[in-house]
């Protein structure tokens, strides 16, 4: 695998002859890799000729100076996973490097950076946006791979994508768990091995009312069930909790037939915040 750090030399290497008539699959993370990492790599190898990973911890998007501070950072590791699965390309810039002729890219978010992950997390969208979208000018992907843990994420990038008229396809990816159902996240590594297994439940609580939510149910009431069931662990603390389109992530007041409807929340579990969702259909 070949490891690039520098824009310059990133440049150099996409503008060759050999990488420019080539197909380019990208999946840009923040490292600590895991297996709901490598899902999207995997899925880059198989329809790309060439993949390309980026590692960046982009200090944009974390609202949480404590967050960032705090988050996993395991290069050797990373390394050794994104050789096994056959990765060609990685890229990991720093800061200064990437940032410094960034003119940026001003979107309509149509209200999506307000709600729900944003609400919480101001001006964490924002950030995303800036550095997926520097990303994509440098890498010029043709197809480029997100997961559906970040749900929201994925509605904004594809909305990004629309308006910008980058020629670049989105795929979504679906939410690799653990065997106990927790999603895979980097920040799980913050949790001891009690604090995972106790982390396990939200998505069984999901599972449970994604089972037994009827059509002529109130959101709102299943708001409430859900919230106390999951803070009902002492070390839980449910930020949110909301049930919304799945297309235009519009907050649902009423059950309706025939619509595919996101429950999707986030949940402070001590020190580290946990998000996670599952997709209903009536
Ligand atoms: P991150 O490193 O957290 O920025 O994530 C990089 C990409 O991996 C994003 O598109 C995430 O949505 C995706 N991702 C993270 N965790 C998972 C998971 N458990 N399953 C599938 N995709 C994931």
């Amino acid at each position: 695998m070949k490891i690039i750090k520098t824009v310059k030399e990133f440049e150099d290497y996409r503008s060759s002859k050999i990488v420019s008539t080539k197909s380019i699959g990208f999946v840009p993370t923040m490292g600590a890799l895991h297996k709901g990492h490598l899902s999207l790599i995997e899925k880059s190898v198989i329809n790309n000729d060439i993949t390309i990973v980026s590692i960046f911890v982009n200090p944009r998007q974390f609202n949480d100076q404590n967050d960032y501070n705090n988050y996993p950072i395991n290069i050797d590791e990373d390394i050794k996973l994104l050789e096994s699965v056959k990765c060609d390309v990685l890229f990991s810039p720093l800061n200064d490097d990437i940032y410094k002729s960034y003119s940026g890219f001003k979107m309509d978010f149509k209200g999506l950076d307000n709600l729900y992950e944003g609400e919480f997390r101001p001006g964490h969208f924002q950030g995303v946006v800036d550095i997926v979208y520097l990303l994509f000018s440098i890498v010029k992907p043709n197809n480029s791979y997100f997961g559906e843990k970040d749900f929201q994420q994925l509605a904004i990038i594809k909305l990004m994508v629309k308006q910008s008229g980058l020629k670049i396809n989105i795929v979504p990816c679906p939410i690799v768990r653990e065997l106990s159902g927790l999603a895979m996240s980097s920040r799980n590594k913050r949790l001891n091995v009690e604090e995972q297994g106790q982390a396990s439940n939200i998505y069984k609580v999901l599972r449970i009312y994604k089972d037994k939510i009827k059509v002529s149910d109130n959101p709102q009431d299943i708001i409430i069930k859900i919230t106390e069931e999951i803070n009902k662990e002492e070390i839980f603390e449910v930020e949110y909790v909301v049930f919304c389109d799945a297309e235009t992530l519009e907050s649902i007041e009423k059950f309706k037939a025939n619509t595919n409807i996101m429950l999707c929340l986030a949940v402070w579990c001590k020190k580290v915040r946990l998000i996670d969702n599952i997709s209903l259909q009536f």
